[in-house]
């Protein structure tokens, strides 16, 4: 499989130096070039299989050129055995035809793992084949530090480096990141906010000079592995309830279009998926755009649901790529206006038929609320925001009572109590066994000022495993 660059300039890559790339050299993201489509007899085949092989079943064309079925099977299997249910990604009713995916049963507890414990076991797999290190360098405002932590912990060959606001995240998601010790591992907490964070990553990947040659990996959802493997718990899903007999309906809590737009892919390889619900919380760029064609850049609203405040959807390029006929320029030239004016819109015709299967809402905080303590009553389920959210856009854009509703239950409500609280149920989410005592570790991180040079000192300083690169 090869894959090439939304903005048609960069050169076409295979799966290994795709993943080490992470943005393409004209500043584009990387698809594949020609997405595979399983017919419905082959799809209908894999209903019962485990979870690991049927991720096998779906991802194997996207990497055949680069990794050995045997070696892929091996590292699969690895992967979703560090998940602490037996159906990997269960689902949970709620009521007549409608439904949670339960995607928080990994280590850290939110939807994140499923691709990066698969992309730190890929990485190291490719880099012990060349005989090289990297460096991984990652701004967070919660769910991908941890969850990139956790992935890449046990990698011979990889260095992270995860930057996050000093206190201004919550306990349970520092924790989760600063109690992974291993002198691989490295917290950097900056006396500033998550722009400031990110902006020094993205400085960083722009002039790498200071990592003396080492590679820069990213880890945020413009990695095609992440897409890759978030592709495959729509096929479980579906499986599970009776599809491809029969379609389904998708409700995906979303930020930077990385998680729906796996769903999308889903859809294009062959599985019968009639809606996908766009359900995002005050930041709301992406719902202005299904509901009214206007991609226009907002200020940044911080929300209960952190995961998902975002000014800006990366992976938005990607799905704009098709709209387009897959023309490399046109996306260029439009992603050109929308750095200048902060406005993209598209012509009528074809908003028109990518709303042929796109519906949104976007939710704020109160309606988020309610929605947590609706679903309490209702089943004695409790959801964090970001899954109350998609919950709350399931049931106001339902198209069809007789199609299965899926909202994509990304996150597990004990990493969100302020929010949980303010809904008032009455209950205190509680930590799952494996994290029980995450109060009681040891921690580790470094503070740092809000200075470019100071982080990237750190990083030359630690990059090789504590020492110096
Ligand atoms: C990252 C995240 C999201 C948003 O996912 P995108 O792929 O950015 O759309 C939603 N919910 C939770 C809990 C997350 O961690």
């Amino acid at each position: 499989m090869r894959y090439i660059s939304t903005r048609g300039q960069a050169p076409a890559l295979n799966f290994e130096d795709v993943l080490l790339a992470g943005l393409a050299s004209d500043g584009g993201l990387y698809v594949p070039e020609n997405l595979p489509r399983f017919t419905q007899e082959e799809i209908a085949s894999w209903a019962g299989l485990p979870y690991h092989e049927l991720a096998f079943k779906v991802m194997r064309p996207f990497v055949t050129d680069s990794i050995s079925d045997a070696d892929f099977q091996a590292i699969l299997k690895d992967t979703y055995g560090v998940f602490a249910h037996q159906a990997v990604a269960p689902l949970r009713q709620l009521d007549g035809n409608e439904w949670v995916l339960e995607l928080f049963h990994g280590p850290t507890l939110a939807f994140k793992d499923f691709a990066l414990q698969l992309l730190g076991r890929l990485l190291d797999h490719f880099l012990l084949k060349r005989g090289e290190r990297v460096v991984i360098m990652g701004a967070t405002s919660g769910d991908t530090g941890s969850a990139a932590i956790e992935g890449c912990k046990h990698c011979e060959n990889v260095d992270i480096f995860i930057l996050h606001p000093h206190n201004r995240v919550s306990e349970v998601q520092r924790r989760q990141m600063t109690t992974i010790l291993g002198d691989n591992i490295h917290n950097i907490a900056i006396d500033g906010n998550f722009d400031d964070c990110q902006e020094m990553v993205k400085a960083s990947f722009a002039d790498q000079g200071f990592l003396k040659g080492t590679r820069l990996v990213a880890v945020n959802s413009i990695n095609w592995a992440r897409i890759m493997a978030q592709i495959v718990y729509y096929f479980h899903a579906a499986l599970q309830l009776g599809g491809p007999a029969r379609s389904m309906a998708f409700s995906v809590p979303t930020g930077n279009f990385g998680d729906i737009f796996a769903g999308y892919l889903a859809r294009n390889m062959g599985l019968p998926i009639s809606q996908l619900v766009v359900a995002t919380n005050r930041n709301d760029i992406l719902h202005r755009f299904m509901s009214g064609n206007q991609y226009d850049k907002d200020t940044l609203h911080p929300s209960l649901s952190p995961s998902m405040d975002i000014m800006v959807s990366s992976n938005f390029e990607r799905l704009l790529f098709d709209m387009h006929g897959r023309n490399g320029a046109v996306v260029a030239e439009l992603m050109a206006t929308f750095k200048q004016t902060g406005k993209l819109s598209v012509e009528d015709e074809r908003w028109t038929e990518t709303r042929k299967l796109f519906d949104s809402l976007a939710v704020d905080d109160d309606a988020t609320c309610s929605t947590i303590a609706e679903v309490f009553r209702d089943t004695g389920e409790l959801l964090d925001p970001h899954t109350a959210i998609g919950v709350r856009a399931a049931r106001e854009c339902r198209r069809s009572p007789s199609i299965p509703m899926i909202t994509l239950g990304t996150a597990h409500p004990v990493k969100f109590p302020d929010a949980v609280r303010q809904a008032a149920v009455g209950e205190e989410p509680a930590l799952p066994a494996h994290l029980s005592d995450l109060f009681e570790r040891q921690e580790k991180f470094t503070v740092l000022d809000n200075e470019l040079p100071a982080v990237q000192a750190f990083v030359a300083k630690h990059g090789n495993r504590g020492k110096p690169l």
